[in-house]
Formats: C-alpha cells, sequence, structure tokens
C-alpha cells in the first residue's frame, strides 16, 4: 500500500490561532471557568480535549454567568452576539479569523453604500450566520444556483455578491457564473473571499485524487472545509471517505491491501490524527509513506488585542507572537516510517 500524504493539509493559520486563544487563556487564568461560545473549531477532537481541560462550550450567551470570560470562535459572530457579551459585562477574547472579518468588513462596507448583498454560501453555517448578521436588512443567502429566481431584487444595478470562505471554489464558480448572468451589473468583491486555505487544500486535491484508488480526509462532519474535500475528490473521479480519526478506518475500502491511498486532512484537523491513520495503515498494510509538496503556505497571524492586553496584565512578553503554521515533519515515531517526496508529473518516487 502506497500512502500519499499532501502538503498543504491540516491546521490553517486561522484555526491555529483559535486554538492558541483557548491554550493561552487557560495557561494564564488556570483558575477561572473558560467560556467558548460555539466550536471553537469544527472538530470533535479539538473540542473534546478542551473540555477535557474544563473548557465549558455554549450555544447561547445566557449560558454564560455575567463578568466571565468567553472566547468568540473562528468562524466569527453577528454583532448582535457583540452586543449581549457586552450587557452581560464578559470578556470577551474574539477568536475570529481575520479573513472572516475581511468578510465581515465588506459586508458593513457595501450595506453602507447601500447594496443588497448576495451571500454565497451555506445558510446554517456559524460563519454565514455571523456575516450575514452585520446587514441582515439587505443581506440574501444563496446556496445554489436554482435559489437565485427565489431573491427578493429592488435593483439590479446596486447588488454585490460575497462568499463564505470554505466554499468549493468549483461550486462558488457555478454560483457566481449563473449570478451574473442574472443580473449582468452585478458588483464582485476586490479579491476572493475564499480563503488560501480551503483554496489550497481543494488544488491538492484535485491534483492528486486522481493517481488514487482512494482519498482519506481526516476532519468532522461538521467542518465544511473537509466535507469540501471529499466532494472535490468524488468529481475529480475517486472515492472519498471522511473519517474523524483511525477508528474510522475501514479495510473494505482497501481490499487488494496494495491500493495508492491520498491521506489529507481539513483545516480544523490536528496532525497528530493524521499520524495515527498512518501508523495503523504502515502497521496493518505494510503502507509506504509518499509525500506531495503542492504548496507552501506562510501566512501568520497575530493574537487578539484583548489576549494581549490580558497577556500584558500578568507580565507576559507577547511581542513578536505571531501565528504561524508549518508544514509537519514526518519521523518514524510519530508515522509508522519516513517519508519519500513523491515526484508527481512523473508518478514515480525520487
Ligand atoms: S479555513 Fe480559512 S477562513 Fe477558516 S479559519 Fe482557516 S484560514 Fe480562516
Amino acid at each position: 500500500m502506497k500512502v500519499v500524504l499532501v502538503n498543504p493539509r491540516g491546521f490553517c493559520a486561522g484555526v491555529r490561532m483559535a486554538i492558541d486563544v483557548v491554550d493561552q487563556v487557560l495557561d494564564i487564568l488556570p483558575n477561572e471557568t473558560l467560556y467558548v461560545f460555539h466550536e471553537i473549531v469544527h472538530n470533535r477532537h479539538v473540542v473534546t480535549r478542551f473540555e477535557d481541560q474544563g473548557v465549558v462550550f455554549v450555544e447561547s450567551l445566557d449560558e454564560v454567568p455575567e463578568g466571565s470570560i468567553v472566547v468568540f470562535s473562528a468562524h466569527g459572530i453577528s454583532p448582535a452576539i457583540r452586543k449581549q457579551a457586552k450587557e452581560r459585562s464578559l470578556t470577551a477574547i474574539d477568536a475570529t479569523c481575520p479573513l472572516v472579518t475581511k468578510v465581515h468588513s465588506r459586508a458593513i462596507r457595501y450595506a453602507r453604500q447601500g447594496y443588497q448583498i448576495l451571500l454565497i454560501g451555506h445558510k446554517n453555517h456559524q460563519e454565514v450566520i455571523g456575516t450575514m448578521g452585520e446587514a441582515p436588512e439587505q443581506t440574501q443567502i444563496v446556496e445554489c444556483p436554482d435559489c437565485i429566481k427565489d431573491l427578493s431584487i429592488h435593483d439590479p444595478d446596486k447588488l454585490v455578491y460575497l462568499t463564505q470562505t470554505t466554499l468549493s471554489v468549483d461550486d462558488a464558480d457555478v454560483i457566481v457564473k449563473a449570478l451574473k448572468e442574472a443580473f449582468p451589473n452585478i458588483k464582485a468583491p476586490p479579491t476572493e473571499d475564499i480563503c488560501y486555505a480551503t483554496t489550497n487544500r481543494q488544488h491538492a486535491v484535485r491534483q492528486i485524487a486522481p493517481q488514487c484508488d482512494l482519498v482519506i480526509v481526516v476532519g468532522s462532519k461538521n467542518s465544511s472545509n473537509s466535507v469540501r474535500l471529499t466532494e472535490i475528490a468524488k468529481n475529480a473521479g475517486t472515492d472519498a471517505k471522511l473519517i474523524d480519526d483511525a477508528n474510522g478506518l475501514d479495510p473494505a475500502w482497501y481490499p487488494a491491501g496494495n491500493e495508492t491511498i491520498m491521506l489529507t486532512a481539513g483545516a480544523s484537523a490536528p496532525e497528530d490524527l493524521v499520524s495515527a491513520i498512518c501508523r495503523q495503515l504502515v502497521k496493518d498494510h505494510g503502507a509506504t509513506l509518499h509525500l506531495a509538496d503542492i504548496f507552501e503556505e506562510s501566512v501568520e497571524f497575530g493574537l487578539p488585542l484583548t489576549l494581549k492586553r490580558m497577556m500584558e496584565a500578568q507580565g507576559i512578553d507577547h511581542a513578536g507572537r505571531r501565528v504561524k503554521v508549518e508544514a509537519p515533519i514526518i519521523t518514524a515515531d510519530e508515522y509508522g516510517t519516513t517519508a519519500v517526496a513523491l515526484t508527481i508529473s512523473t508518478g514515480t518516487d525520487t
């Protein structure tokens, strides 16, 4: 069996930052109960690990005692939630990914300029709920090309579209094309809203999946970008499975035992879950590991201002602290064996 590990996979800078925020608060205030509004990132393991450290995840701020510390998840929140936190005298630490905040800022700006906003995304996703909350009267959600006929448009020349950051680039393109056909003067955002991490992980799947018998994506079922990776693999003609961890592996997926399997992970999936899958495939099927480096990522984010102030109050120097994700190093201890580079153009190893 050959396992092709692609880079980039797993944590993006936004997820890393959100997890770092919770870790830091636990570290500097060990005796406080820390509340997190919604899952900090959409990964069951990440949430369970924090719950085991005493973090309380809530779906409503009414569940947070007045005066407590609350962290807002990476997916962003609406202004109504921010206001409610203030009314309850909560110390709010905003771990919203800066790339989600960028979409919020655009929604605010276009709403002020009198545009109706067509937000391409999934209506029940936390990020879309948060972005919509910036200008609820002026925003409508578009989930599919068919939904366009149900939109209520005042002026087709004063329209703009925005996009959820974790959509399939292919699906979003189809909707944008349909919007442009329906409303030729619709305005596009100045740059793409779908984020670098989503785009890069999808591109890696599109490139490598056709050379493989199966794609395994590590991620939770409520992780939008993880689900999209499985869809992209299937669209490329290769079956794909989404699993939370090594317990989700099913040998019936690779009956011959000599298959080529692409292994990747959604932006919220920790790397130790990927390495555990490698160890299992090496142990059970003698798998060899092959690295396919598609993109190098160098995006980094700063810590939220409220957290920096809390660190200062504790005498902790945060100067120069930036959140960056490095490509994982493959060791035999962690992954069951070392890896060799995959030469994609010829399909042979070097
Ligand atoms: S997937 Fe993109 S938008 Fe979401 S947290 Fe990561 S970098 Fe930010």
